[in-house]
């Protein structure tokens, strides 16, 4: 028997996916250990909530998974609810960019930042033919000297010396921006599209790697494959719910806020709260990495490591519309979004189509619209007000689609410095912390901050918290 397989206690802070996740796993490892999550809101799941509004079911965050890496549709299984999961619909054209008035599918067979087919390059409308030219040629550009210049670099000097800068900004950060909200000039490609600089590495050119098949079926590609997009039928809150129904024996003490935490004589861990403490053998900190930090003060350089994380924020304005608002040339519009480049000028990241992406989201003939503002790029649009947000999205759907719709209900959801933000030198600092945090004896981090922000990343991070403590391998 393992060194940690008597813990008699386990406490978790943070009742997200991760969180729970990790009590989820530990519970399998410990059977009769007593485990406690303590969150600080009234709510579990951290950014996973669904709201019913009229009949429309909206997502206040996250609106799907992927299903590779496979750790949320295991999760699923495990639970008993993979059978109401849901898969994409299949229109034409998924992805839309919107510059000025003009609203221009994502060049086919375009993934993130490759394209691997010339044609659709030749035609699309948004680049001139000087820039259509600087993105093909990116086959004869030389590769970086990762030795000398460094092994990380930002996602916008990769993306502009390899593809040129004006398929940086009409195309590219638009797309990755969708998906990460983060500042161009301070993303890291190895924490966030190592795909990229591996193809450069091996091949000396995206185009030719994307060429090359055994490239492309890359389990790790990090473009958006639709077809591996999942959500549960009835929203994320189902999914939360059926996973804390299944939690055995975990006590979960909502509007709990941790304050500090230390070691005491006995070696074990004292959890300050509100006006009391709490003792654990063990300790799992699921709550993001600025918020871990604040809890350490005792562990300084662990502390320091972990405030070094920045976080950004957003706002969704979701809204429901009716489909017969949309101009003639837009009444049958199935694509699933548009993203929109921060050299148009506009407020909005995106739009997602969020019922032409997935089915059972709003009533027949309306439509579920959930608009993106806010991100690195903007963070202090979030602090605007409720109206003023509507107003942006609304100018923003009209200048794309010409028309104003009078929704049915709009509803704004604000996400405060809850998008961690992994710059150039992230995953260094991530292998600083963890060697830190080894040397706490009973002591894990797990989460969005650290090794990837997506839900399975975060359920995977939760479970090898929970392996970690017992000394088990990591999967
Ligand atoms: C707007 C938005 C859209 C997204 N869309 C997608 C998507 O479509 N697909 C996808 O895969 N991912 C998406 N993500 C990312 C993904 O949803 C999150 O990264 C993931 O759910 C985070 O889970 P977590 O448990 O690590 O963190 P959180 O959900 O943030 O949970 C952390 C919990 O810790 C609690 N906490 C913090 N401090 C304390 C304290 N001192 N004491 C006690 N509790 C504390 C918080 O209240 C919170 O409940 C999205 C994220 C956002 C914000």
């Amino acid at each position: 028997m393992s060194r940690n397989q008597q813990l008699e206690s386990v406490t978790i802070v943070g009742a997200g996916i991760s969180g729970l996740a990790a009590a989820w796993k530990v519970r399998q490892l410990l059977p009769a250990a007593k485990i406690t999550i303590l969150e600080s809101s009234g709510k579990v799941g951290g950014v996973l909530q669904t709201e019913r509004i009229k009949d429309y079911l909206v997502e206040t965050a996250a609106d799907m998974f992927t299903s590779q890496p496979s750790t949320a549709l295991d999760l699923c299984r495990e639970i008993g609810i993979d059978d109401q999961l849901l898969t994409t619909a299949e229109p034409k054209h998924k992805a839309y960019v919107g510059l000025k008035d003009q609203v221009v599918p994502v060049p086919q067979g375009f993934s993130l930042m490759v394209p691997s087919q010339e044609e659709s390059i030749r035609q699309w409308p948004l680049l001139s033919e000087s820039g259509k030219q600087r993105l093909l040629d990116e086959v004869n550009v030389a590769q970086r000297d990762y030795e000398g210049e460094g092994n990380d670099e930002d996602f916008a000097s990769f993306a502009i010396r390899r593809f040129g800068q004006e398929a940086f900004d009409v195309l590219i950060q638009p797309l990755v921006s969708g998906i990460y909200s983060a500042d161009p000039k301070k993303l890291s490609m190895n924490a966030t599209m190592q795909r990229f600089v591996d193809m450069e590495k091996e091949h000396g050119s995206l185009i030719k790697a994307v060429g090359n098949k055994s490239a492309s079926s890359d389990s790790k590609a990090s473009g958006a494959r639709y077809n591996l997009f999942r959500t549960p039928r009835e929203g994320f809150g189902s999914f939360v719910s059926a996973l804390v129904d299944q939690l055995v024996d975990v006590e979960i003490r909502a509007e709990t806020i941790v304050r500090e935490v230390s070691k005491n004589e006995s070696e074990k861990f004292s959890i300050r709260l509100d006006g009391s403490s709490i003792e654990s053998d063990a300790l799992i900190i699921a709550a993001p990495a600025q918020a871990a930090a604040s809890l350490l003060p005792s562990f300084g350089a662990l502390q320091k490591e972990l405030a070094g994380i920045e976080s950004t924020s957003c706002a969704i304005v979701a809204m429901g519309i009716d489909r017969s608002e949309l101009p003639k040339d837009f009444k049958d519009f199935k694509g699933f979004g548009v993203i929109y480049p921060h050299i148009d000028g506009g407020s909005t990241i995106a739009i997602s189509f969020a019922s032409n992406k997935f089915a059972e989201r709003a009533p027949a003939g309306k439509l579920l619209l959930r608009f993106f503002i806010g991100g690195a790029m903007q963070e202090s649009h979030v602090d605007l007000p409720d109206g003023k947000l509507i107003e942006l999205a609304l100018n923003q759907f009209e200048a794309s689609f010409g028309c104003r719709p009078q929704p049915e209900f709009e509803k704004v959801y604000r996400w405060k410095k809850t998008m961690p933000q992994y710059h150039v030198g992230h995953l260094e600092r991530v292998d600083r912390i963890e060697s830190l945090t080894a040397q706490i004896s009973g002591l894990e981090l797990a989460g969005k901050s650290y090794r990837g922000v997506g839900i399975p990343a975060c359920i995977l991070s939760g479970f090898e918290a929970a392996a970690r403590l017992i000394d088990l391998p990591r999967s």
